[in-house]
């Protein structure tokens, strides 16, 4: 028997591989699995070069589970006393402490930095063993020692057949790894498509209501995976049923890609567009990283475009690496081609799909929307490839590329500044009367009720030359796209005035909500009142809530405007009314108000340039007080009036009805009224 101490700078490095991988316990596994099928792969490929002249036989990889041990065994090419010492006794480390803390939290990067896959069997295990034999002819058995001290033993056994057991002699605190499920979750985890098979128990089936084994050994993986194979034996359906193997609970996804380069750099994998219902945060990680079919990672960020980590599937290549950190992955420069191919790849799929069966993508345009606007949104390189098939849908549901629908629009929606103006609509039921009205004038009105639509108005307007997008609620039809001149005022300012006091003494108390009243001629048929809301404010406002740093605007009230139609009877109604009952009593006060008004601009004017007199102030602010005192007495006197008036509030009432702003008591005293007057 021969002792030996491993090659080690540091005093122990076990412990500190426990302690600083704990996290990442369970990697122990892959590590020794996917070192066996090294091992057997290295035969074949001996043996395909005949470099090896033996039976291959059964190359099946065996995990079993003892009372205290793992055991990981291989038929692969084994190993000879002189090779354990070159390859598992001479582990050069250096600086590995340095290393260590830096890379605390990265396992991936530990065990790819020092080549240590087989040392993470410390991880769990107080002692491990190596009991091999190679391939070569007449090799002699041995069996390799360690209890997790740099001191190992070696000794030559007796071991018929070729290949290699690695027996994991479990650490107490990690008995959780000797149940029979957690070692079947972690193989289905990372061993799920490794190249050779691997067996784990003996397959089960029911027998008299209870699962007994059988002989057949229980293969957990798929050696020959989707991905590897040529997309050209592969069909429909062949893509379908993995998809359901890899998200059993999803729905059936809209499209896939199969990924396949060897130059500049090797790639495979398959990327599926799923159906997503809502909530794009929740539905990343659905993509999983594989080298060379071992399972690495379920976390491409970095990796792909960001949009992309929306996309379901899976990515193998040998050239991502994964002993760095994930900062350092944006710049490798391996890294940046894959994610710009990849990126090139979906975008020349989504425009063949749209090129070749336009009707298939516009059918599935309501749920592939999503990717494309984050991607537009996100990813330059992306936009100019998706301006060319991304679509625009209409409140009829028709469909239309940016080019398309700028030329059905052109010659009716553009302004008198030659800007095009895209009327939208971000809910089909509330601002349904907006909508109809625009449709009567001949415009057609796009339906942007997206999750992503407030940001992807915003892009279009800089995107597209002279584009300006206005919601269909955000002016009276007209103004919505001005095309001569203004019109001139619709009634004087007394009128103004009276209306303005009449309305705004009626309209219901609403949180963070202000009105304006305004008042124009909009034509006999056109509805008598209506609320229209700032497009600039209002979006201000939406930006607001999903951007940080503008809450300045968040906290703004809603801006809403009361348009009055002053050519509409039920508004000269109300007028001459007024002007019959409020006149009498209004004009004197008005009357009253331009006097103090004159007076104080005298007293001002006089001053000018000079200090006023002290008495003079006095006066001023005697004016002020007396002018704000009559404001108010105008203003409770149309009050008075207005609450009278029930045209007035049931007007009122209607126009907020139309937006969706009627709630709670002013509905319910809105509905009481309108039975009185249809009694
Ligand atoms: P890596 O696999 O990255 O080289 P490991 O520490 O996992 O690092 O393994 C070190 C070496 O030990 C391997 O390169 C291989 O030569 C040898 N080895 C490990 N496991 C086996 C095995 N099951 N059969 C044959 N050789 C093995």
């Amino acid at each position: 028997m021969q002792k030996g101490n491993i090659g080690v700078t540091t005093e122990n490095i076990f412990p500190v591989i426990k302690k600083f991988l704990y996290s990442d316990h369970e990697i122990f596994l892959r590590e020794l699995v996917s070192n066996a099928v090294d091992a057997t792969q290295k035969l074949k490929t001996l043996a395909s070069m005949g470099d090896f002249k033996g039976e291959l036989g059964d190359l099946t990889i065996h995990v079993t589970l003892g009372k205290d041990t793992i055991t990981v065994s291989d038929r692969g090419l084994g190993l000879t006393a002189e090779e354990i010492d070159k390859y598992i006794n001479q582990i050069a480390f250096s600086g590995a402490n340095d290393f260590l803390e830096k890379y605390k939290n990265d396992a991936n990067a530990i065990i790819g930095h020092f080549g240590l896959g087989f040392y993470s069997a410390f991880m769990v295990a107080k002692k491990v063993e190596i009991v091999t034999r190679s391939y070569r002819e007449d090799a002699q058995a041995v069996k390799w020692t360690c209890d997790g001290s740099p001191e190992f033993t070696i000794e030559d056994i007796e071991r018929e057949g070729r290949g290699t057991d690695i027996i994991l002699y479990v650490d107490d605190d990690c008995k959780e790894f000797l149940e029979e499920a957690r070692i079947s979750a972690l193989l289905t985890k990372y061993c799920r498509f490794l190249p050779v098979p691997v067996a784990f128990g003996k397959k089960k089936e029911w027998k008299d209501g209870k699962q007994v084994e059988t002989e057949e050994d229980n293969i957990i993986n798929d050696v020959c995976p989707l991905w590897t194979r040529k997309p050209s034996e592969l069909k429909d359906e062949d893509y379908q049923k993995f998809y359901r193997e890899l998200y059993p609970m999803a729905d059936e996804p809209l499209f896939w890609i199969h990924l396949n380069v060897d130059y500049p750099f090797h790639l495979t994998g398959i990327l599926y567009f799923p159906k997503v219902k809502s909530n794009i945060e929740l539905n990343r990680n659905k993509i999983q990283l594989y080298c060379n079919q071992v399972y690495v990672t379920d976390s491409v960020e970095g990796i792909v475009p960001d949009f992309l980590t929306l996309l379901h599937g899976v990515l193998d290549s040998p050239d991502i690496p994964l002993n760095v950190s994930r900062s350092y992955l944006q710049s490798d420069s391996n890294v940046k081609k894959i994610s710009t191919y990849i990126t090139k790849k979906v975008a020349d799929r989504l425009q063949s799909i749209f090129k070749n069966d336009r009707k298939q993508f516009e059918d599935k345009w309501n749920d592939l929307k999503i990717f494309i606007d984050y991607g537009m949104l996100t990813q330059e390189d992306f936009y100019e490839r998706a301006k060319e098939f991304a679509l625009l849908t209409d409140t009829d549901g028709k469909h239309y590329t940016f080019e398309e629908y700028k030329t059905l629009i052109k010659d009716n929606q553009t302004d008198k500044n030659d800007t095009l103006v895209y009327l939208y609509a971000s809910n089909k039921e509330e601002q349904y009367s907006y909508t109809e009205m625009a449709k009567n004038k001949g415009y057609n009105v796009l339906l942007m009720d997206g999750q992503l639509d407030i940001a992807v108005v915003s892009m279009l307007e800089q995107k597209l030359e002279k584009a300006h997008f206005a919601r269909v609620d955000s002016d009276v039809i007209d103004r919505l796209i001005v095309k001569g001149e203004e019109n001139p005022e619709a009634v004087s300012a007394d009128e103004q005035d009276a209306l303005s006091g009449i309305f705004k003494s009626q309209m219901p108390k609403m949180d963070k909500a202000e009105f304006m009243v305004s008042v124009q001629a909009l034509g006999e048929s056109a509805t008598p009142v209506m609320i229209t809301r700032s497009e600039y404010m209002r979006r201000m406002k939406e930006m607001a809530n999903i951007q940080a740093g503008m809450s300045f605007y968040g906290e703004m009230p809603d801006m809403y405007n009361i348009v009055l139609n002053s050519d509409h009877t039920l508004v000269k109604d109300i007028l001459a009314d007024e002007e019959r009952k409020c006149t009498p009593e209004v004009a004197p006060i008005k009357k009253e108000m331009d006097d103090v008004d004159a007076r104080r601009k005298e007293l001002r004017k006089q001053a000018e340039g000079k200090e006023m007199p002290e008495a003079d102030k006095a006066e001023v602010e005697q004016l002020d007080k007396k002018w704000d005192e009559l404001k108010a007495k105008k203003e409770a006197f149309f009050a008075g009036y207005a609450s009278q008036n029930k045209v007035v509030r049931q007007l009122i009432d209607l126009a907020l009805l139309q937006n969706g702003m009627l709630k709670g008591e002013a509905l319910d005293a809105f509905v009481k009224r309108s039975i009185e007057l249809i009694k």
